[in-house]
């Protein structure tokens, strides 16, 4: 009988397992790919099924021994040996040549690596990440209380897993603290000792880090960023039994919390100091149409307005806003934005504006580092999201291989998981003279295109079930880079 495959969403990084089936979408464990309904869509990102494309990978690992430490280890023991072992060695892979080393685990280093063994087996892969390494979708951070999914079950893989399907060496909580560009060498930290490693090719995959609201009191530290798999660990623990919560911020990130925290039961609030929702993705009257369902759900929006501190009070925490209104709530999520990780780049000399600066071959301004995902400012553009990254991660895995590719970035829309109120949007680039013109503002749709004085279309936003005209909108769309 063939093994159980994975399918794996081109848009948002979901993953189907057969083996696993999709229950929540009343999808049986063990369901094959084919027997999946063809109007089902991706759970995350609401995609249909030719989005997804199939990864060779078996849903049972062998028992060759992996290079990871078992999962059950605690970091320390997993950290001591890691630093202590060997690196396990696959029988494929040469050796003798030096390694390519990718540091971080996120969806840009994995995804690159299994690009990267469609193009080459043999190449020596060494992956570095400060974390556990385990393989997860993050966007499904947001939507996992509505879905009722615990940490645990977000995990589709272990860091174990991962280094046997990639055959590679996957180093865990082993944060590199420094890169000798000219001796292509790392330096790796796992808290009790240092380590080096040699590289022919580097790749920073180093992703973004939340920004962090200037607010005072004495329970300023008490907000939640969830940037990542630990983090929204730590706040499903605090949330259990929390009844409100107070989210700071309302662009992407913020809405969606606010949708899911909802729709399980919290009291919500939302401060965001623009006057609408989503004001960076979408025209005024998309905004709207999410803010009042939102609303009418039971999320209270705060706008206009910014937090000026957090104190506890009783057993929860009471913020004060800057229009003198007080918000007691129980726990604190703090959504205004990430930036990307530059400061190991920039300690090491590596250029960087906003994100690791990287032409289109992802190539830094230093020979033989390159750079993807959230951490990447990939000719001008730094796009926190998961298209780019896949796109970048094909292109790169190509050049790595030896045939220099370069990265092309077409129309990409984001699509914000409100599921009360879907959006997908296609914001122009920042600064774009232009204005948005509606083809549709009802009560249960709006939909808008950008336009410039000289008539160009430089983006659209569709809003509630105008969603549905999603081909239309994109076909029309301008790519994000010029061919
Ligand atoms: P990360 O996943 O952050 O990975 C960074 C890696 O680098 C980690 O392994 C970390 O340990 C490692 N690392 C960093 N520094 C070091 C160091 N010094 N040494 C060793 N390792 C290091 N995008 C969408 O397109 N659609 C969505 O619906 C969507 N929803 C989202 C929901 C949430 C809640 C969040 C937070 C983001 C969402 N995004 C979405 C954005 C998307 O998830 C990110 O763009 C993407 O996951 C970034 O992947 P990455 O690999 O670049 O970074």
């Amino acid at each position: 009988m063939q093994g159980y495959r994975i399918w794996e969403c081109l848009v948002c990084g979901w993953v189907y397992d057969e083996l696993k089936g999709a229950p929540e979408d009343g999808i049986p464990p063990k369901t094959r790919w084919e027997d999946v309904p063809d109007d089902w869509l991706c759970p995350e990102c609401g995609v249909g099924k030719s989005d997804f494309e199939m990864i060779e990978v078996h849903t049972q690992p062998s028992s060759t021994a992996a290079s990871t430490a078992t999962q059950s280890d605690s970091p320390e023991t997993q950290a001591a040996a890691e630093s202590n072992a060997e690196l396990a060695a696959f029988a494929n892979i040469d050796y003798a040549r030096k390694p390519i080393i990718v540091i971080g685990t996120g969806l840009a280093g994995y995804q690159l690596a299994k690009e990267l063994r469609k193009h080459d087996t043999s190449t020596h892969l060494i992956m570095i990440t400060a974390d556990d390494g385990n393989s997860y979708s993050k966007p499904q951070l947001s939507t996992a209380f509505q879905k009722r999914r615990s940490p645990e079950q977000l995990v589709s893989y272990s860091a174990r897993e991962m280094a046997e399907t990639l055959q590679a060496n996957i180093l865990t909580f082993s944060k590199v603290s420094a890169i000798d560009t000219d001796a292509h060498t790392v330096t790796i930290d796992t808290g009790r000792q240092q380590s080096h490693l040699t590289y022919n090719k580097l790749v920073l995959a180093l992703g973004s880090e939340p920004i962090h609201a200037p607010v005072a009191g004495n329970a300023a530290g008490c907000a939640f960023h969830i940037n990542d798999l630990q983090d929204f660990q730590r706040f499903y623990t605090a949330a259990s039994g929390a009844k409100s919560a107070l989210v700071i911020g309302g662009g992407l990130i913020g809405c969606e919390y606010a949708n899911d925290l909802v729709q399980s039961g919290f009291e919500v609030h939302v401060v965001e100091p623009q006057s609408q929702v989503l004001a960076n993705l979408l025209p005024p009257d998309a905004s709207a149409l999410v803010q009042t369902t939102l609303s009418q759900a039971g999320v209270n929006f705060h706008l206009g307005t910014t937090v000026k501190s957090l104190d506890y009070r009783g057993s929860g925490v009471q913020a004060e806003l800057d229009n003198g209104a007080h918000i007691q709530v129980d726990r604190v999520i703090s959504a205004i934005g990430v930036r990307p990780r530059v400061e190991l780049a920039q300690q090491c000399g590596i250029p960087c504006n906003r994100g690791v600066l990287t032409d289109r071959l992802l190539a830094t301004q230093v020979e033989d580092v390159y750079a993807l995902g959230d951490c990447a400012e990939v000719d001008g553009h730094n796009l926190c999201y998961v298209a780019p990254l896949l796109a970048s991660a094909q292109a790169l895995a190509r050049t790595l291989a030896g045939t220099p590719t370069p990265v092309f970035y077409d129309s990409m829309p984001v699509n914000v998981k409100t599921t009360l109120c879907p959006v997908i949007t296609s914001p122009p680039p920042r600064g774009t003279q232009g204005d948005w013109h509606y083809t549709r503002a009802d009560s249960q749709g709006v939909a808008a295109r950008f336009i410039t004085p000289n008539g160009e279309l430089m983006g659209f936003a569709l809003a509630g079930n105008a969603c549905q005209q999603v081909t239309e909108f994109s076909e029309q769309a301008p790519p994000i880079m010029q061919n």
